[in-house]
């Protein structure tokens, strides 16, 4: 195959070396695990229910990509609860949100997505500093990753408490990178939605997209990752 025939994924891994960053962020939902429980889907309920008096789910909502903030303001716009009595409210929602996740997270069934716990061990031997990067709650976030067995792979997190965009969130995980690592240090995300890799371009930073979320590869290479795979065990081989 002459050079003019090389597919461009295969140029984009000529050219990015993944291993080659300082710090590694980690997307969570579609990227280390995938859940089918109900348990956060349910806690959204309760909190647009308990919050706004709204009987409504997320259903219908394109939720993949988006902040548990995002997707309650879509939620609630939906029903006609916007501007600031959605925002009045959203501490509530929040709130309930933690304390129903809390409530039943022996439920959390996370399915581990391939060659995670492999690329993680790889990455932690090889001296990486590792961390969380995500659009959930910090509580909820770290349930999740506690119950696929992942979180002592983590030295910390950065989630949507905070700030509401994906974008704020990397920023925040830019920053506390370099803080443990020196204002020099390079840091890479690994995600699964085109907002994953929006964000990762706001910041200056690399990523990798995995397509072990609802995202194909086409619909992800689009935004011009750095690299795109199926999924992490590409990364190993
Ligand atoms: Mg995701």
């Amino acid at each position: 195959m002459s050079d003019t025939q090389i597919q461009p994924d295969l140029l984009n891994k000529k050219s990015f070396r993944w291993m080659d960053a300082d710090a590694y962020l980690f997307d969570i939902d579609g990227t280390l695990l995938v859940t089918r429980d109900l348990v956060h889907w349910n806690a959204l309920h309760q909190a647009m229910f308990e919050a706004y008096g709204v009987d409504t789910t997320i259903e219908g909502i394109a939720y993949h990509g988006k902040t548990d903030l995002g997707i309650l303001r879509a939620a609630m716009e939906r029903v006609g609860i916007s501007g600031l009595t959605f925002d009045i409210k959203l501490p509530h929602a929040l709130s309930v949100v933690c304390r129903e996740v809390e409530a039943h997270k022996q439920w959390i069934r996370p399915e581990v997505c391939p060659a995670i716990p492999e690329v993680l061990e790889r990455l932690r031997s090889s001296g990486k500093l590792l961390g969380v990067a995500s659009g959930n709650l910090e509580s909820v976030g770290w349930h999740k990753v506690q119950a696929a067995g992942l979180r002592d792979f983590f030295s910390f997190g950065c989630f949507i408490d905070q700030t509401e965009m994906r974008a704020g969130i990397f920023r925040q995980a830019v920053e506390e990178a370099r803080k443990r690592l020196g204002e020099n240090a390079s840091v890479c995300f690994v995600g699964d939605t085109p907002e994953d890799v929006r964000a990762a371009r706001q910041v200056n930073a690399t990523i990798v997209a995995v397509c072990t979320g609802t995202f194909q590869s086409h619909e992800l290479n689009c935004h011009e990752p750095d690299l795109c795979i199926g999924s992490c065990a590409e990364l190993l081989v």
